[in-house]
Formats: C-alpha cells, sequence, structure tokens
C-alpha cells in the first residue's frame, strides 16, 4: 500500500505522539506495490519477488520487518485454479500465508476464502505425512509407515502381473478432484488400460450432455464481461467451477448496466444479487425455457442471420415433416407448433415462476441479442430426471439470439482452453472396460461410476488395482454405505491404494494411504474456460522452487515437501518405470528424457517441453532471458489468446481440404470418412464438431440410439415432479447439490478457518411448511430417503421455496473410534453397526469439540456441530441417457421421535440394490447402428481405439 498517500493528520499526530509507532519513516523499503493494469491496486512487483520485505503484523507494537520469497502456484481447492503466491519466509523456509496472483489471466489477483485457507491445510496438525500400508484387515484401522519404495515395487509388480496376464481392465484409476491436463490419460494408455474412472457422473455430466448434443462442446464458456443479459441456472455468484473468475466478470457486467436473472428455488448468494430472481419448482426449469424460446419465436426477437446458417434446420424438415418447403419460413412456423403448448402460463403452472417474469426475461434476453450470456453447469442439470434437458434448452435460447461465440455471448468451453502438447502420445488402448461404459448406458456422458459398487456385486468385474485420487466416494457420493461392502472385500477391490493429501473415508477402506500434496506442494498445469481469453497456469511445489532459488538441488518433491509428502506426477513416472522394468512392456519408452535419449524423463523437462509449445510463451519468456519453464516458474500464469470469438467460422485450408467431399445436401466436408467442416455461405468452415457441423437442433443420433421423442429440445418431467409426490404423506423434493461458498466437497475439513465459518448443514424450508409440521428452527426431522432417513435440524427460512427443503451437501464428515484422526476441525465420531440383511445403522457418539495439538487454535474451537452426512441415505438415481446421477431426493418429512438423536443414519443396501434395478430398467442398452457400444462422433474420456467401440461379432 501507498502510505504516503493514505497518511493522515490523524496518524501523523498519533506517530508523533508516540502512540503508535512511526510507520512512515521507512517508505523506501516499502515501496508502492506494482498495479497491473485494471488489476489489482496493490502487489509486490515480480522484480521483488525473489526479497520482498514486509512489516511483521505479529510484532506490533514493535516494527519488526520480514523477508519473503514469493513463489506463485495456483489453488486446488476447486477446479478454477485462480492464481496463488506463496509468501516463504527467508529465515525459516516456512510458508507464512497465500494471497492472490495478479499475473494470473482469469482470477487477476482475486481469490474466495478457500484461496488463501491454503495455509490451513498445509499446517494442518492431522496431515498424512508419509506412505501408510494397513496392518490389520482393510477397514479395521491399523496402519504401519513404510517408505515410497515399499509401496512402489509392491503395487508396480501387481499392475505387471495384471497386464502380463491381460487382465487389463482390472487396472482402474479413479480420480474426484481432477488436474492434470491430460497427463493420466498419457500414463493409462501407456499401460494399455481403459482404467480412467471419474466423478463427473455425479457432477456435471446432465449439462455437458445437453450441451454436446447441439453443438459437441461439453461446457459453456460465457463471456459475462460484455454480456448486456446474463442468466444463471445456479448459484454461480458464490460457488460451482470457476465461479471466483466468472464473479468478478458478471459484477463488472453488472456495473456497466447488465441485467442478471437467476433461476434457483433458493434464495442463494447469488440470487440475491439478482434482477429477477425466479424462484422454479425444481426439475421445471426447461418447461420455462422453452416458454422464454416461444415469447422469442412468437415476438420475432431470434436471429434470423444467425439460424439461417449455422442451425440444422434443413435436416429438421427433411426428417420430421417430409414433404414440407425446406426453407426458413417453414422453419419457426414448425417450431412455433412444437413448442405452442410452452405457453408463459403453462410454465408459471409447472414451475410457479409468474408468468409476466417469463415475459419480461424473455424479451430482455431478446434485447440482448448476441450479448446474452448463459451458464448452467451442475444444478438443476444435475439433480433430475432428463435434467440434461435443462442445459439443452438453456443452449436453445442462445442459439435463437445467435449469441454463441460472440462479443458478450455464451462460446463453447474449447475454444477458451489450452490443450498442451506432449513430449510423447501413447497409442489408444485396445481395451473397452464394460465397468465405466457398460452397454446399458451408450450415451452416458461419462463413466456410470456411481454404479461401480452394484456392477461389482452382479460380478460384472473386479479390480485389482484400485487407485483413488483425491476422491471419497463413500462420503461424496450416493449410498456410500454399498460402497463400504465392496471396498471391504478383497475379492471385489484387491489392492486399493488411495492418493490423498487427507484422511478421508474412502481412505479408511485402503491398502495405502499415499500423502500427495496440496496446492503448493505439487506441479500441474491449469487451462480453464473462465472468460473469453485464453491461459494456461502452473500450480508448483513451492519449497522446491524456493530451493531452487538458495541453489539447493532436489531430485525428487518430496525432499522439498513438508514430512514425505509427494505428488502424482513424479510417483507416475516412478511406478511406471518400476511395472516395466526392463522395457519389455513398450511402457518405458512412453516415460524417456525427450532432452537426454535413453534416460527417464524428469518433472522440469515434462513441464519444459509443454511450455516450449504454448504459442508467444518462447518469445515472452526469451524477452526476459529465462527459459520457458523458468519464466512459468517466475510468473505462475501467462496468456495465450486474450478474446477468441466466432471460431465456428475459422476456414479450412488449402491442405485440409485436399482430398475431402462436400454433400450437396448438408454442405458437411469430410475426409477420410469424417465430417471436418461445412460450408457455410459457400465459404469452407469448421463449423461445430458434431455430425452436420452446426448446432443441432434436431439429433439424428438421438433417434438412432433409441430415444426418437427427444431428437429436438423438450422438456422432461424429473423424477420428482410434483405428480410423483404425495404431500398428503408428506413428501417432498430435498435439493440436495447446493455448495456453501466457503467449504469445498469433503475437502475442506482440514482448514479451520473455513470449518469455523461453516459447520452445520441444516434442512431449509419455508416458514409455511414448518408451520404445516408445526415445528421451528433448530427442531429434528426424520428425512425418510428410498432406502433409509437421516435426522437433521431445520432452518426455517423465508429463503426457501414453498414445498421445496434444501440442504448443503459438504458436512457431515464421521470417522469411527478406530479410524486415525483427521480433519477434527470438522469430523464427528459415529459408531457404525450391520444388521447382516443390508441394514447399517450409523450414530454420532462425540461431536466436534477443541483437542490437544501442536496449533493453539485447535483449543479455542467453539461449534460443536459436525453437521449430518446425508449423501449416504441416497439411493442411485443414474439417467438413463446422460448417465448423470439425479441428485435430488423424494423424502418422507416427519418430526424425529423419541429415539431419534440428531445426524442418525439408517441405510439399507439391500434396497439401494433395488432401486438401482428399477432405475437400470430405464436405459435403452446398446447397440446403435453398425453394433456400435456408442456413437463414434461423441467424445469419450480416455478415447480407446476405434475398433472397440463396435462390440465383438459374437455379442450382437
Ligand atoms: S474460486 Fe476459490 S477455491 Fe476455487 S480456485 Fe479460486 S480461490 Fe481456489
Amino acid at each position: 500500500m501507498n502510505h504516503k498517500q493514505n497518511h493522515t493528520w490523524i496518524e501523523r499526530f498519533a506517530e508523533k505522539i508516540g502512540l503508535i509507532p512511526n510507520l512512515h519513516a521507512e517508505e523506501e523499503t516499502m515501496e508502492p506495490r506494482l498495479m497491473p493494469e485494471g488489476q489489482l491496486r496493490s502487489f509486490p512487483p515480480p522484480e521483488k519477488w525473489d526479497d520482498w520485505v514486509e512489516y511483521e503484523a505479529k510484532a506490533w507494537p514493535k516494527i519488526s520487518k520480514k523477508r519473503y520469497t514469493i513463489v506463485p502456484t495456483t489453488c486446488f481447492n476447486c477446479e478454477a485454479a485462480c492464481g496463488l503466491t506463496a509468501f516463504i519466509d527467508k529465515e525459516t523456509g516456512k510458508v507464512r500465508k497465500f494471497e492472490g496472483n495478479p499475473y494470473h489471466p482469469a482470477s487477476r489477483g482475486r481469490n474466495c476464502a478457500k484461496g488463501p485457507a491454503t495455509i490451513n491445510q498445509i499446517t494442518d496438525p492431522d496431515r498424512i505425512l508419509y506412505p501408510l500400508k494397513r496392518s490389520g484387515k482393510r477397514g479395521e484401522g491399523q496402519w504401519e509407515r513404510i517408505t515410497w519404495d515399499e509401496a512402489l515395487d509392491d503395487i508396480a509388480a501387481r499392475i505387471r502381473k495384471a497386464l502380463q496376464e491381460k487382465r487389463n481392465n482390472e487396472v482402474v484409476y479413479h480420480v474426484g478432484r481432477p488436474g492434470h491436463e491430460g497427463y493420466m490419460d498419457r500414463v493409462l494408455q501407456s499401460w494399455n488400460v481403459d482404467g480412467h474412472n471419474s466423478h463427473t457422473n455425479i457432477c456435471s455430466s446432465g449439462a455437458r450432455f445437453g450441451y454436446s448434443i447441439w453443438y459437441g462442446y461439453d461446457r459453456p464458456s460465457p463471456d459475462h464481461a460484455n454480456a448486456d443479459f446474463i442468466f444463471l441456472i445456479s448459484a454461480h455468484l458464490e460457488s460451482g467451477h470457476y465461479f471466483n473468475p466468472h464473479a468478478q466478470r458478471i459484477i463488472e457486467a453488472k456495473m456497466k448496466g447488465a441485467k442478471l436473472a437467476v433461476l434457483d428455488p433458493r434464495l442463494s448468494n447469488t440470487a440475491s444479487m439478482a434482477d429477477y430472481w425466479m424462484p422454479s419448482y425444481p426439475g421445471t426449469e426447461a418447461a420455462v425455457l422453452l416458454a422464454m424460446a416461444k415469447v422469442l419465436l412468437d415476438e420475432g426477437l431470434y436471429n434470423r442471420a444467425y439460424m439461417e446458417r449455422w442451425v440444422n434446420w434443413e435436416e429438421y424438415l427433411r426428417k420430421i415433416h417430409p414433404g414440407a418447403a425446406v426453407n426458413f419460413e417453414t422453419y419457426i412456423e414448425k417450431m412455433q407448433e412444437e413448442y405452442a403448448e410452452f405457453t408463459p402460463e403453462y410454465a408459471e403452472k409447472e414451475s410457479g415462476v409468474k408468468a409476466t417474469m417469463i415475459v419480461e426475461v424473455a424479451r430482455q434476453i431478446g434485447r440482448a441479442g448476441t450479448r446474452f450470456s448463459t451458464h448452467n453447469w451442475r444444478s438443476a442439470a444435475s439433480g433430475n430426471l432428463g435434467g440434461w434437458a435443462v442445459s439443452r434448452c438453456l443452449h436453445f435460447l442462445n442459439v435463437l439470439t445467435g449469441s454463441v461465440g460472440t462479443v458478450g455471448g455464451t462460446s463453447p468451453s474449447a475454444w477458451n482452453k489450452f490443450k498442451p502438447k506432449f513430449f510423447d502420445t501413447p497409442p489408444a488402448q485396445k481395451f473397452w472396460n464394460e465397468l465405466h461404459f457398460p452397454k446399458e448406458y451408450p450415451l452416458a456422458y461419462f463413466e456410470m461410476s456411481f454404479l461401480l459398487p452394484h456392477f461389482l456385486k452382479e460380478g460384472r468385474g473386479r479390480m485389482d488395482v484400485y487407485f483413488t485420487r483425491v476422491f471419497n466416494p463413500v462420503w461424496t457420493y450416493p449410498d456410500g454405505f454399498s460402497w463400504i461392502e465392496a471396498l471391504s472385500d478383497e475379492q471385489m477391490v484387491g489392492l486399493h491404494a488411495a492418493l490423498t493429501p487427507t484422511w478421508s473415508e474412502t481412505a479408511y477402506f485402503a491398502d495405502y494411504v499415499l500423502p500427495m500434496g496440496l496446492a503448493s506442494e505439487r506441479h500441474d498445469i491449469n487451462s480453464y474456460e473462465t472468460h473469453s481469453g485464453t491461459w494456461i497456469a502452473f500450480r508448483q511445489p513451492v519449497l522446491r522452487e524456493a530451493a531452487r532459488r538458495n541453489g539447493k538441488a532436489v531430485t525428487f518433491t518430496y525432499e522439498a515437501n513438508p514430512g514425505e509428502v509427494w505428488e502424482e506426477d513424479e510417483f507416475w513416472i516412478e511406478l511406471s518405470w518400476r511395472i516395466d522394468p526392463d522395457g519389455s512392456l513398450g511402457i518405458r519408452q512412453h516415460f524417456l528424457s525427450p532432452y537426454r535419449p535413453g534416460e527417464k524423463i524428469t518433472v522440469d523437462e515434462y513441464y519444459q517441453f509443454i511450455f516450449e509449445h504454448v504459442p508467444g510463451l518462447p518469445e515472452a519468456a526469451r524477452k526476459e532471458g529465462l527459459s520457458e519453464l523458468d519464466y512459468m516458474k517466475k510468473y505462475g500464469a501467462f496468456e495465450v489468446e486474450k478474446h477468441g470469438y466466432l471460431k465456428n467460422e475459422k476456414l479450412l485450408g488449402e491442405a485440409d481440404l485436399q482430398g475431402a467431399t462436400t454433400d450437396p445436401l448438408s454442405g458437411v466436408i469430410s475426409k477420410n470418412g469424417s465430417a471436418i467442416g461445412v460450408l457455410v455461405d459457400g465459404k469452407p468452415c469448421v463449423g461445430f464438431p458434431t455430425p452436420s457441423r452446426k448446432n443441432e437442433f434436431y439429433s439424428q443420433t438421438m433417434a438412432d440410439w433409441k430415444w426418437p421423442e427427444y431428437v429436438i429440445p423438450k422438456y422432461i418431467k424429473s423424477h420428482i415432479h410434483l405428480d410423483a409426490l404425495d404431500k398428503s404423506k408428506g413428501e417432498f423434493v430435498l435439493v440436495p447439490t447446493f455448495r456453501l461458498p466457503t467449504l469445498i466437497h469433503s475437502r475442506s475439513g482440514n482448514a479451520k478457518w473455513l470449518t469455523e465459518i461453516s459447520n452445520r448443514n441444516p434442512i431449509w424450508m419455508h416458514p409455511e411448511d414448518a408451520a404445516r409440521f408445526g415445528i421451528q428452527t433448530g427442531d429434528l426431522l426424520k428425512m425418510n430417503t428410498d432406502i433409509g432417513y437421516f435426522v437433521d435440524k431445520v432452518w426455517v427460512t423465508q429463503g426457501m421455496k414453498p414445498g421445496v427443503v434444501a440442504c448443503s451437501h459438504h458436512i457431515g464428515r464421521w470417522r469411527r473410534p478406530n479410524d486415525p484422526e483427521g480433519n477434527r476441525w470438522a469430523v464427528n465420531t459415529v459408531a457404525i453397526e450391520r444388521d447382516g440383511k443390508g441394514g447399517w445403522r450409523m450414530r454420532t457418539t462425540k461431536s466436534v469439540g477443541p483437542f490437544d495439538s501442536k496449533d493453539p487454535d485447535s483449543k479455542r474451537i467453539f461449534w460443536r456441530d459436525g453437521g449430518v452426512h446425508q449423501n449416504i441415505t441416497h439411493a442411485v438415481h443414474p439417467d438413463p441417457i446422460s448417465g448423470m446421477h439425479c441428485w435430488h431426493q423424494r423424502v418422507r418429512i416427519e418430526k424425529a421421535g423419541p429415539n431419534d438423536q440428531y445426524g442418525d443414519i439408517f441405510v439399507d443396501t439391500e434396497k439401494s440394490h433395488q432401486i438401482y434395478k428399477e432405475w437400470l430398467a430405464m436405459a435403452r442398452p446398446a447397440p446403435g447402428p453398425d453394433n456400435l457400444r456408442r456413437p463414434l462422433w461423441m467424445p469419450r474420456a480416455l478415447r480407446p481405439a476405434t475398433e472397440t467401440f463396435y462390440f465383438p461379432e459374437q455379442e450382437e
């Protein structure tokens, strides 16, 4: 801060009379901090990052200075990967605090509460510092310290054996918090295993499918900063993916006059900032969106120029209305007929949102035209049967207004995300793992990961080596007791290695617990669609970088980190090397240095190669006399492209067109059997990665894969539609998906500041509903789900739509008395009993409270409430099309009885298996056309070789 400017007469006076120390005497050492254009007002200039001096706050009233080396990295507490800078005390060599990084193009120096709280996580007294191996039975809670070599050798030998015996599908890597940008794809493909599993089908697959079926990209990249109207189906100003970079741009747009509408049954902090809060009944969002589409069509507010060129409307007319004139006027007419029933009044009846507001917002959207930005990530798309139709109908509004890829509009994610080039790309694996992509879900956008315990129980396969990476399905997923049953069974899971920075309910059931670094203790690269530009950021282990600056050699990151906390990057190189000690499996060749032939690659070389191939980065580094890697070590981030719009209009080059053919009817340009572009206005454009290379209002894919009723955007009634509930029995819809801005799924129990702010998860209920039950805030409710119940307190609030209840999903962490102590800022101790017939009962025996540790704050814990673990009482609900778990629950609410205690849980896993089968019966299994398992054009995580997409002949 520039103290001179702010040196008030009161300060001068107080300093003069000695009331406070003279803070302004040494301004020469406290120079004004840098002010990057349009960014933070103050921050240490990078040329001083090696030796930055600040006053020591804790020395007050003495004036004492501290010298720091400042090292940039990125936050790991949500996917946004905002920039952080670690202030490392030169005297102690320890990280003192984290601030933002103004050179990060997305976060621009700003962070949410979870960024700076990284300091809590790295200093947490309960953290796991050394590799551990279980010493008793699995799940018994006994552990012994081992060396990294012991862990690596044992796991590598087991994988080697599986590969030699062609049991490649028994090696699985399951990721919770991703990152790594392509790193694991390389590792798994070098092993030739179809072993990638993710958490995406309990997170965002619904929305992804809805987008992908339109334009082949699975996420939106809204240009909020330049929008005139912003529409959010979520609480995105306060939580969700990329919310911090988005939130600052939404507020910028609002300051310039943009309007904001929020569709959410809960008065979130986001809704409270909106110009239009539209509290819709859950699952009816698509009805509201189609009513808006109808207003745009009926009032001529659509963008003809865009639609005529970039929508496959001719295909729609030919397929659905054969014989009708193929012209744009007929298309509009037919759409008006298709959506005639979606009057604003119908939408109001379905959703409870006033028809007048629906019309007003639709007109505002029409007026905003190409400057209309939208966003849906989890929220409605992940809550409902058919939730994917919500993002499909939302994108429909972008298509109608021609705001796809425009300034102030909504671009596809891939346009604003950098894809790294690797030093080596192994061939695609020759296996298809049906535990991840079973034939019942040919269109599932990601792996059916939440059904894994049920698949294992049905004997569909087994896992010999199972890695979980920052992944806690026992707690985060629905139906966690089924996970415990599967993980405890060594026939189903031969070896379970948990790669984790902290203890979790899943790690309790591992064979190895391998401590991996937190944000500032690991390597990684990040690039996300946070705005209209493209950037790349470098997550680096800051103490290792500080050691380098001090001239100290470090071979492996665990040498610089606390204890022997390691990182995955080096772990996978070492493991791969040991799986193939003599190179005979063909794995080693993919881990050789691109700079030193025949030698093992180092993590520095891995990133140096990537950074050398980032457009513009070599030039920027040269200007400073640095290598590309050293440039990224210094700044932590690089802007690859400032803005990128309308990339679908990019023209194909002559080389692309050589040997290509053009379909005379559709204009689709193909080469070697794949569509590569489309003729638009006579020009060969790249278009979108769909079969028609355009926005697909009409989807032939849906017709081909047995869902003809959904070939165009439709409203699908949710499993928790009001018609499906019996109010007289106390049935409600429970919205269990909302996030608190200060917590991170199950990963903030090690952050004392965050748990101090948020430590309970009551049931939100409107006063009218509370009056019906005769209850008040703090009373206990028994929430009966389809497979059991949980007992929680109620919070009576006007901020909830009547008829709907909600419960935040982060809180209710637990350990059994025999489990190691971890995350004690947030963890209840529980007793768990089984009845031997599928029944599981959990009761809190000890709540959160003060404890002794090296951190004096642990004695100052004043909260006693660790919350309630609700997810474990949810049945699995796989959407038959997108494969998304449909989170919303039908619950029967009753007042708690005399024997019920706060936090009580009961679950019947036999019932949960039945419910799994009921939902499975809704699926329409493959094969599709040509005996395919899945449409070839549709993306697939860790895409295997093309021949594996076809069922073997005998299964036809
Ligand atoms: S939004 Fe918050 S938690 Fe997410 S990366 Fe940024 S600072 Fe970290």
